[in-house]
């Protein structure tokens, strides 16, 4: 990089830039950000675009790499662009004859709305206002711009709290009586701005800037600044946009939507963002500048009034939209300014938008061929199928009461929790493990740690199109704004609704999809998933996947549901769950504590014919999908109280011992004492120093045989009646934990002798599958001579992990793990996203060793990575036949298991 180094494209040199960077327009965007590649193309296609420049992501970091320095050549390249534009514009930057504003915006690759900082009016000085005014007649115009720039300068340039401008406008708004800024007069305006450049000096000790070049300058170097600012490194943080791509600046000749009644400006939709519908959407104002639309600081008018007043311009930006959706193939998001009846478009870009949007738009476009299947089904986030499933208020009945108020429904959802009236308290609380709901009067960038930790954002001002509801819709949460009889009182921490006031903490409960408040924690209730736009996407990613989906369920209710949402099978059955429900756990815990083999046969006995009943649910709901059952795995003490518990109990007991009179009260406690002993001594027997690595899995089974005949038993039989009341049946039989071929073969012999012997005696066969999970490391090391014995594998990716990394889990979560993946030891979580390297590795060893000896081998995943998109992406690509996950994820699977499928057909073409 030199002085040579083309640092400024102007909008009319976008195919030079292209040309420059080989024709990528992806690489377009990296050099000149999103809005200036846009801007650039906006021209080249005849878009009315104001002229200007942009300055290259490059020459940020260049600035920023220098210490803050602008790099050598960027200013004359500067200069020139500038001549260039007058001559486009036929006006002089700095002259007061025939004044040339300028905006000063930023805009990096990706879209971080009101992230970063832009400058509205460069140009203006006393002189050049002065000369506006006199010319137009119109001093209220000339000196609204030049408070305008004063008071945006001000506080990104120079640092000035906005706080003393804002201080300053109401005390003028009171001495001149009125409430609204756009009622202060001429007069107002030029004594404001007066007030604004006393407000610069004594704050910063220097005059504001009278030179225009002076102030371009300081504000190309403030918005490469903006780009570490905090809010946008947050906002990065939080979309996962990488710290180094750097903002471009553009350099645009202003246009006036504040001239006057034939003027206004506005931000349009292609299509409804909320719900996506194929109709404009959007909010403008009268007689404003851009920037007053998004802050809700006036209240917007829906884009339907423009549609009235002004029909032949309306019916321009629907054109104009048209087009942009075609060229890019996507819905666009506009800003637009009318001067005086002229329309001008200053910014367009893929349209943020809520997943439901999201969704209905990829299928109309596949309907109206603007895109291919392919193409709507790689659009839609994995992730963002998750919102479908996320909770709604239930169907509104009695017990909801009425709404207290409504308001516009932005982003759709439900959202329960407490109040917390700004962003740092919804923080803390939220980090409390509390639900919060975030009240504001309106949002800023700044509120966005807030937004993200809450579970919904309530606001009372602002449209569509706001801050908040921008925000709220990509991060998906559920939001409602432009609730007009809703008042914050921050002094007093409460809330007022139509005259009733709430407290800071109190519960609310609001419907994103309707828009509607309530109060009170209201039950929600997980959606079916119905919505046919998403049910067309799936059926098309199924049709790309070659990656197979079950679903982990315990219980025929899960199963169920799996299955409805798509499940092709049940990847893992976790027998102990049965073990657990209140009506087995005290058999459980007398076959734990029997003291001979009979005794302990005898609770075993017990339980055969809950555990049938289980089955025979399961199998019945998935009625012929195959079904992996896997055999009680966790250690023992988990069913039994824990051993402080009982000591404690012990010594209570004893105590009250002194103080009983009568000799029955004496032998109940005496019993109870004798019935806690016996506890506590199997406790201690049973006492592990490391039971994730004790007697559990597969162990258990080999140490009670008993135990694996009666699971065996349960199957078979449920199996067999299944079978008799014309139900498929397709059980696979998982051993857990195995590390030794050995341990398989021992249970292999019972498993199978007690299979045939159901057989026999219903007279029936049943086709069934025995496998293991590949869970530990020996297991994956010596898959071979494993897969000689089990037709199939199930990979336990989260044990698997724990023992590759030798670390538990619990223990790392709450606390190591997190100071690793915060410090960058770490990339990610190992037990969210599958450790490639490591864990990956021995995966891939087990499937080559496996199928090396049985090529059919059926290998599955049946641990929480199952659901977890990038963990899929390396499953496909391991050769694995299915993923296993929560029934809640089944579909999340499904679609990313096509995006595997086609990122890797993409990549073997490339
Ligand atoms: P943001 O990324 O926060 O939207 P922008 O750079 O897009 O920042 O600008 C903020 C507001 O100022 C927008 O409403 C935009 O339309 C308006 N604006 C920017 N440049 C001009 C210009 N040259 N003429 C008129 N309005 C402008
Ligand atoms: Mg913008
Ligand atoms: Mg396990």
């Amino acid at each position: 990089m030199s002085e040579t180094t083309k640092w400024t494209y102007l909008f009319s040199e976008i195919m030079h830039a292209q040309e420059e960077v080989g024709g990528d327009w992806e690489a377009v965007r990296t050099l000149l950000g999103g809005k200036g590649a846009n801007l650039g193309d906006m021209t080249r296609l005849g878009v009315p675009v104001p002229p200007g420049f942009t300055v290259t992501t490059e020459a940020c970091n260049a600035f920023l790499a220098a210490e803050e320095v602008l790099p050598p050549g960027l200013w004359d390249q500067e200069l020139a662009a500038i001549r260039a534009i007058e001559v486009a514009s036929d006006r002089r930057f700095g002259d007061p004859d025939a004044p040339l504003l300028l905006s000063c915006r930023s805009g990096s690759k990706f879209s971080m709305p009101g992230m970063m900082d832009t400058i509205l009016n460069l140009g203006l000085n006393d002189e050049v206002a002065g000369q506006i005014a006199s010319r137009s007649g119109d001093e209220c115009f000339a000196f609204d711009l030049y408070r305008r720039l004063i008071q945006m300068f001000g506080s990104v340039v120079l640092g000035v709290p906005e706080d003393l401008f804002e201080a300053g406008l109401a005390a003028r708004r009171e001495a001149a009586g009125v409430e609204k800024n756009s009622d202060l007069s001429g007069e107002d305006w030029h004594f404001l701005t007066d007030h604004f450049k006393r407000s610069v000096r004594s704050f910063t000790g220097e005059d504001f800037p009278a030179d225009p070049y002076e102030q371009l300058k300081l504000a190309t170097a403030a918005v490469f600044k903006s780009w570490n600012g905090k809010r946008a490194v947050e906002y990065r943080n939080a979309s996962r946009i990488p710290h180094d791509l750097g903002t471009a600046v553009n350099v645009q000749m202003m246009v006036f939507g504040n001239m006057g009644a034939e003027s206004g400006t506005g931000v349009a939709m292609s299509r409804n963002s909320s719900t996506g519908e194929p109709e404009l959407e959007g909010d403008f104002l009268l007689n404003a500048q851009g920037e007053d639309v998004v802050a809700g600081i006036r209240r917007t008018r829906p884009l339907s009034e423009l549609q009235e007043r002004m029909p032949r311009t309306y019916e321009e930006l629907e054109k104009i939209a048209g087009r942009l959706e075609t060229h890019y193939r996507n819905m666009q998001d506009m800003e637009f300014t009318i001067e005086s009846g002229k329309l001008w478009i200053l910014q367009t870009r893929d349209g943020k938008r809520t997943a439901q949007a999201e969704v209905r738009i990829a299928a109309d476009m596949v309907d109206e061929q603007l895109i291919t299947k392919k193409e709507a089904v790689q659009r839609v986030q994995a992730e963002q199928v998750d919102f479908f499933l996320h909770p709604q208020l239930e169907p509104t009945d009695e017990r909801h009461g009425k709404p207290i108020t409504t308001g516009l429904n932005v982003s759709p959802g439900a959202a329960v929790g407490v109040i917390a009236l700004d962003a740092d308290t919804a923080e803390r609380w939220s980090k409390r493990g509390k639900a919060v709901v975030m009240v504001r009067s309106e949002t800023k960038p700044d509120d966005v740690h807030g937004m993200l930790a809450a579970q919904g954002v309530l606001t009372a001002r602002g449209g569509r199109t706001s801050h908040a509801a921008l925000v709220a819709r990509q991060f998906g949460k559920p939001a409602i704004v432009g609730v007009s009889d809703l008042e914050v009182d921050i002094e007093k921490r409460c809330i007022k609704i139509a005259d009733q006031v709430i407290e800071e903490g109190d519960w609310i409960s609001i419907d994103g999809t309707h828009g509607t408040v309530y109060l009170g924690e209201l039950p929600t209730m997980v959606p079916d998933l119905e919505n046919p736009y998403l049910l067309r996407i799936l059926e098309w990613a199924d049709e790309f996947r070659t990656l197979g989906v079950r679903a982990n369920a315990d219980y025929p209710g899960d199963a169920s549901r799996a299955r409805s949402y798509g499940a092709e099978g049940i990847g893992l059955c976790r027998t102990e769950h049965m073990f657990f429900e209140t009506d087995r756990l005290p058999i459980v815990q007398r076959m734990i504590l029997a003291r001979s083999v009979t005794e302990q046969n005898e609770a075993i006995a017990e339980l055969l014919p809950l555990q049938r009943k289980d089955f025979a649910g399961i199998f019945r709901a998935m009625d012929g999908l195959p079904v992996v059952v896997r055999f009680l795995d966790p250690p023992l003490h988990e069913f039994l109280p824990s051993h402080d518990q009982l000591v404690q109990d012990l010594a209570d007991l004893k105590m009250q011992l002194q103080h009983f009179h009568t000799m029955s009260e004496m032998d109940d406690a005496l019993d109870e004492i004798r019935m806690k002993r016996d506890f506590l001594e199997r406790v201690n027997a049973l006492r592990e120093v490391n039971p994730m690595l004790g007697t559990r899995g597969v162990r258990l089974g080999i140490m009670i045989p008993e135990l694996t005949r009666m699971q065996v038993r349960a199957i078979f039989e449920a199996a067999c009646s299944c079978v008799r009341e014309g139900v498929r049946v397709q059980p696979e039989i998982m051993i857990p934990l195995v590390g030794h071929v050995r341990e398989l073969e021992v249970q292999q012999a019972v498993l199978e002798a007690e299979a045939q012997a159901v057989m026999d005696e219903s007279d029936l066969e049943i086709d069934y599958k025995f496998g293991t999970m590949i869970e530990v490391p020996r297991a994956a090391l010596t898959a071979d001579a494993i897969a000689g014995r089990a037709q199939f594998f199930s990979i336990g990716t989260n044990d698997l992990t724990q023992t590759v990394f030798g670390i538990s889990r619990d223990d790392a979560e709450s606390g190591f793990l997190m100071y690793y993946i915060r410090n960058n030891i770490l990339a990610s979580n190992p037990f969210e996203t599958i450790d490639r390297d490591g864990v990956g590795r021995l995966i891939e060893i087990a499937i080559e060793r496996g199928r090396s000896v049985r090529p059919n081998l059926e290998v599955g995943i049946c641990g929480e990575h199952g659901g977890d998109p990038a963990s899929i992406a390396l499953c496909h690509e391991f050769g694995l036949d299915y993923v296993s996950c929560s029934p809640f994820r089944v579909p999340i699977a499904r679609l990313a298991a096509a995006h595997a499928a086609l990122d890797a057909a993409d990549d073997g073409s490339r």
